[in-house]
């Protein structure tokens, strides 16, 4: 057994152009491996080809060229065993509108082969708080809910990887603490290899152990977390000073900004200059303070750094 949850070997997609617009490229070639037992981040603007990613590795949509191992099977060469490990919640909500959810998680269950016996319907139903509704139609849940409903419905095979795309998008803040503590639990209890994909990067640094970015069908940089959040040299020193000062100190390479409160903030690169050194000048131009403190760069930070070219 493969150690990778994942491998894409130079995996491109090209979808077909749609009347006067031309085909388009959407991956460009794309090297990944995803170990297995992390929690994964897979990270990149709008249309960065995120999606089309995972529904290469959901089988919804078919890769132009390269290849895709999940959990040690060539998809192409072994689909049913590739298709047997892994969970895909898909981005849109595909979901039946005659389906109840418990129906939704049978049908879903017959379709993976999982026997009448091996089914834990009620277990999900309640890990998804779907209990209360588990006999009502699709079309009269929530939008919350339905999303709910596509987590279980990508658990009922007890697949060894579980894929969310964007499963916290518009979703309120007791749901998305909801998922994340589930995702948590299934990645620390039943050793799940998780991959996300999500457009709030405070998550991503909190749940990831690790992070791809992609941009314009490329892969930007993959690393742990911890490693992104050190690579900038960027960094913040914001005084408060007990008097509103009548003039500000100039430093060379320093940017100086006004925040609300009555507080200055210097941004600084930490191998051009130090804390101390913006500290100094900040005393020679008369300020006294009443507070210091220094912000470090976060993975939004690294983000823009990264994409906006
Ligand atoms: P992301 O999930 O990162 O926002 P997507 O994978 O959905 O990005 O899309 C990547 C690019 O491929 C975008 O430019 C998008 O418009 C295009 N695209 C996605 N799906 C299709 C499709 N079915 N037909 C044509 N173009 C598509
Ligand atoms: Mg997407």
């Amino acid at each position: 057994m493969s150690q990778n949850a994942i491998e894409f070997k130079g995996v491109t997609k090209t979808y077909a152009g749609q009347g006067k617009s031309g085909p388009k490229h959407a991956l460009k070639g794309i090297d990944l491996t995803i170990p297995a037992g992390s929690i994964f981040g897979l990270l990149g603007p709008n249309g960065a080809g995120k999606s089309t990613m995972i529904n290469i590795l959901a089988g919804l949509v078919n890769k132009t060229s390269g290849k895709v191992g999940i959990w040690g099977f060539d998809q192409d060469v072994n689909p049913r065993q590739s298709r047997a490990a892994i969970g895909v919640m898909p981005q849109e909500l595909n979901l039946d509108p005659f389906f109840s959810p418990r129906g939704a998680l049978e049908v879903q269950a017959g379709l993976y082969g999982v026997p009448k016996s091996e089914r834990r319907t009620d277990e999900i139903l309640e890990m998804i708080g779907l209990t209360d509704k588990a006999d009502a139609y699709a079309r009269s849940l929530s939008g919350g809910m339905r999303r709910r409903l596509l987590l279980g419905k990508a658990l009922v095979h007890r697949p060894h990887i579980l894929v969310l795309d964007e499963p916290t998008a518009g979703v309120d803040i007791e749901l998305r603490q909801m998922l994340w503590r589930n995702v948590r639990r299934l990645n620390e209890e039943d050793g799940m290899t998780i991959i996300l994909t999500t457009h709030y990067l405070e998550e991503a640094q909190q749940m990831c152990d690790e992070i791809a970015i992609i941009n314009h069908g490329e892969m930007v940089v993959r690393d742990t977390t911890a490693n992104l959040l050190g690579r900038l040299d960027a960094k913040t020193l914001v005084i408060t000073p007990e008097a509103e000062p009548s003039h500000l100190p100039t430093i060379e390479g320093v940017k100086i900004s006004q925040r609300p409160g009555g507080k200055i903030a210097f941004d600084f690169n930490r191998s051009a200059t130090t804390p101390g050194a913006i500290l100094d000048a900040v005393r020679d131009a008369g300020i006294s303070l009443r507070d210091v403190a220094t912000e470090e760069p976060d993975l939004e930070d690294v983000f823009l750094a990264l994409t906006h070219s």
